[in-house]
């Protein structure tokens, strides 16, 4: 660098694989390297090259680091960056959850992932008398003189320790130059192998002729049609593409190409997640009346070209999708792209082929079931501008899609939108706040909104509209609860299969009869997403609560104990139930397997499917499993969660929730919202067809809100009573919690560490702040062990923290880790708006 020309710096975020390490780095920008935010770079950490992106320009840098800093070696062309704008979203994420620099560049890069640097070697100076160099440097120029194109892959010539003096010094004399590219396994472009004709069409029929005389059915056939379609391509300069082989015709294409009549070619193809299945397009439908006037306010809201956030209520069938796809077409109209959000579990489902069927290929999918290459093809055709919408789950939120100018989130309350690992970013929340970036629209929508979201809707931070009806009117199902505190009673031993008692009520196997004898289907639902127990009276519905925190105690079978698991309240398990002193207080808990016994106990010959995370694990396995129940291979699904979502089935007509008490006594302040939205969902499965459906709830709780609301198909009155209970308990919306989480493999450890960690909190929040105001009132819950007490042979303590200012809890939070020390940071994470406190 001479004195005279502009120093430049840039920040570099390294890819070293040390979460912990403060980054960015500074480093030189050589003269005549211009950088920009985002660009991909080669620089030297320690004795090695490694891959970095540039996230700041600046033109000055403290003196005292000045004369330590490196060069950038260079840029990395191929590889692919991001832009400022999307840098900027990135930041923010690493702001709002004290994530690392490193990780959350992953978000926004994500093929660096999978990438490898691969540096190489040139000699530039062919004739240079290495008889004048140092030994080591003759030693690298001999090997070079002698290497293909006089080029050598660095790790060729030695370790870095050993050659790295040598090679710089090449370097400055310009003797060789160094080369750096970016290596991407399994993420090569996908070639398809073709036949075409290798002799005119004259040829090619005669002897067509030829082979249908001898028998050669095959090979005639394959001939005689690419001898047709070069006859039609006769005059037209395009060569002509050739046709792919079926497996049934590679003989009679190998013995024609060994007869120099046809070849063989290699071409390349996107790979396409839709697969070859070709959809229809479609047009919209003339929209109602209630679709038409949200279209109206969103689309006018879209091309005002400013931020605007709605939120969509509909019950399921209102026609929200039918909205969202409008104000894509308006979007596009206006040249601006489209993020669309799904909840993973949904995206296999129809709404991305409707999104297919619609807009055709301007249509990408971003979600974790493509394999590498797919996703890297749907990638760059985004960021090329090809596909100007985006389908995706969670990360799709970070698409590199140009002059965005509308996100939409459905099933804007779905717990899947927030990542459960490092960066712990709510796509919801990004999406919020990439809208507001880029000066675009964001609708959230769902059946039944989060309790944070409605209650912005109602504070006038989002607009709110609403789709009241399903769309041509089709009715609700009617919900019948089951009341199993007296089914457990009324049911003799000698009446039922043992399996089916307990578990599959009398009024449920009625009405699973009747399908059976009408050839319809049933879906029975369960909720195993809680794998903590809990106590439940078998007589009377009772359970435990935590007299602080209204939320379920926990049991733990080894102590006999129950637990509160945010504030570690406990008590004895007592061995009769405190409310009707009966002796049928038991531990609650079932697996899919046990339901499927049971039916099968139940009717001889019933044919059943099961769907839960261990029978879809492989890919396509969810996918077939609703294919064989579409096509009425099986009478009963079972499934959990994902069985609740996006399905939709013309001859189902019952859907039976198994139990429901586990979604309610989840350890959590959100159990009950989660609970009535999962039976809002599932009763929304029923009766999408011509005949009318039925759902029907099995709960020893048919008096609980979310239960008996749900039922009765009522948002707005759960809304109310949900609200009102966290605006007296202070949970969100009414404060931010942010959830520590200590693990350690001893158990010892991790119960210090988060005592340690409670008493720098309580320390750090009794501070006054740095401009002398009072600190913001916070509340410390705990330590107390997790509900999930070990994980991945890690012991887990926890602390909840709870503060009325969101931006005062991040800043707690920050200062808390970074006083930390070094060794106890490593088993400390903290989730701020945790989704899940399991
Ligand atoms: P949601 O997304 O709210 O569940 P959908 O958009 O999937 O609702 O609509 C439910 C059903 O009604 C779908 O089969 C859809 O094709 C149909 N539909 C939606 N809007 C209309 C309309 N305006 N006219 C006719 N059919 C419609
Ligand atoms: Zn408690």
């Amino acid at each position: 660098m001479t004195a005279s020309s502009q120093p430049v710096f840039a920040h570099v975020v390294v890819q070293v694989g040390a979460p912990h390490l403060d980054q960015p780095f500074t480093y030189c920008v050589p003269e005549g390297l211009r950088l920009a935010v985002g660009d991909c770079v080669s620089v030297p950490f320690g004795p090695r090259e490694m891959i970095g992106y540039v996230v700041g320009i600046v033109s000055d840098c403290d003196a005292e680091i000045l004369n330590k800093l490196k060069d950038i070696s260079g840029r990395i062309d191929d590889a692919a960056g991001f832009d400022e704008p999307l840098w900027r979203v990135a930041r923010w994420v690493m702001d709002q959850t004290l994530s690392d620099a490193e990780s959350t560049v992953r978000l926004i890069a994500p093929e660096i992932a999978a990438a490898r640097l691969r540096r190489r070697v040139r000699l530039i100076q062919p004739d240079i008398d290495s008889s004048a160099l140092p030994p080591d440097s003759a030693a690298i120029v001999g090997a070079l003189r002698q290497a293909p194109g006089m080029t050598l892959d660095q790790a060729a010539l030695g370790k870095p320790a050993e050659i790295g003096h040598a090679l710089s010094r090449l370097k400055r004399k310009e003797i060789v130059a160094r080369e750096t590219s970016i290596e991407r396994p399994q993420v090569r472009e996908k070639t398809v192998r073709l036949v075409r004709l290798a002799v005119n069409a004259d040829v090619a029929e005669s002897e067509t002729a030829r082979l249908t005389k001898s028998r050669a059915v095959k090979q005639a056939r394959l001939l005689g049609e690419l001898a047709a379609g070069a006859r039609q391509s006769e005059g037209v300069a395009v060569p002509e593409a050739g046709r792919v082989v079926d497996a049934d015709m590679h003989a009679a294409a190998k013995a024609l190409a060994e007869r120099g009549l046809i070849a063989y070619h290699e071409m390349a193809v996107r790979r396409d997640p839709f697969g070859p299945r070709s959809l229809t397009r479609t047009t919209p439908p003339p929209l109602t009346d209630a679709q038409a006037e949200a279209a109206r306010a969103i689309g006018a809201a879209v091309e005002g070209k400013s931020f605007a956030a709605f939120l969509l209520f509909g019950v399921t069938g209102s026609g929200k999708t039918e909205v969202y796809m409008d104000a894509i077409a308006r979007a596009r109209a206006q040249g601006r792209s489209a993020i669309f959000l799904l909840p993973e579990i949904s995206l296999s489902a129809q709404v991305m082929d409707r999104l297919k069927a619609r807009f055709g290929d301007e249509v990408a999918v971003l979600h974790s079931a493509l394999t590498p290459g797919e996703w890297f093809d749907e990638w760059q055709r985004i960021r090329r501008g090809e596909a100007m919408v985006v389908v995706g789950a969670r990360s799709a939120v970070f698409a590199p899609v140009r002059n965005l100018g509308l996100l939409i989130i459905d099933e804007e309350h779905d717990g899947s939108y927030k990542q459960d690992s490092v960066p712990r970013y709510n796509a919801r929340d990004v999406a919020l706040y990439r809208a507001r970036q880029a000066g675009g629209v964001c609708v959230l929508g769902s059946a039944t909104p989060s309790i944070e979201s409605f209650y912005r809707a109602q504070t006038g931070l989002y607009t709110l509209l609403t789709l009241p009806d399903r769309v041509q009117s089709r009715p609700l199902p009617p919900v019948r609860i089951l009341d199993l505190r007296v089914a457990s009673k009324s049911e003799g031993p000698e009446t039922l299969p043992p399996l089916v008692r307990g578990l599959l009520s009398q009024p449920l196997l009625d009405a699973m009869r009747e399908r059976l004898d009408r050839r319809e289907q049933t879906i029975l639902f369960l909720n195993r997403r809680g794998f903590a127990q809990f106590l439940l009276c078998r007589d009377c519905g009772f359970t435990f609560q935590c007299p602080n925190c209204a939320v379920s105690l926990t049991y733990h079978r080894g102590s006999d104990l129950l637990q509160c698991h945010h504030c570690d309240f406990r008590r004895d398990a007592p061995a009769t139930c405190p409310k009707c002193h009966g002796p049928s207080l038991k531990p609650f808990g079932i697996g899919t397997e046990k339901v499927e016994e049971a039916v099968q106990a139940a009717f001889d010959g019933i044919r059943t499917l099961r769907m839960d995370r261990d029978t879809v694990v492989k890919k396509g396995a969810h996918g077939a499993i609703l294919r064989a129940f579409k096509k009425r291979e099986a009478d009963v699904l079972i499934g959990t969660q994902m069985v609740a979502k996006g399905l939709d089935f013309a001859n189902v007509t019952l859907v039976g929730v198994i139990n429901a008490d586990t979604a309610l006594n989840m350890p959590d302040f959100r159990a009950s919202e989660r609970a009535f939205q999962l039976l809002m969902q599932v009763a929304g499965r029923a009766g999408r067809g011509e005949a009318p459906g039925a759902v029907m709830v099995q709960t020893f709780n048919p008096d609980h809100d979310s239960v008996r609301l749900a039922a009765q198909h009522d948002y707005m009155s759960f809304y109310e009573i949900e609200l009102a209970n966290r605006r007296e308990l202070l949970y969100p919306p009414f404060s931010t919690l942010a959830n520590i989480v200590c693990s350690d493999e001893t158990e010892r450890r991790v119960i210090e560490r988060a005592h340690t960690v409670a008493q720098l909190v309580r320390e750090v929040a009794a501070r006054p702040s740095a401009d002398g105001s009072p600190p913001p009132r916070t509340a410390i819950l705990g330590p107390v062990a997790c509900p999930l007490e070990r994980l991945k042979n890690r012991y887990r303590w926890h602390v909840l923290v709870r503060c009325a200012s969101k931006k005062a809890l991040t800043g707690l939070m920050r200062k808390v880790l970074s006083e930390l020390e070094p060794g106890e940071r490593m088993g400390v994470m903290v989730d701020i708006d945790p989704v899940m406190m399991l």
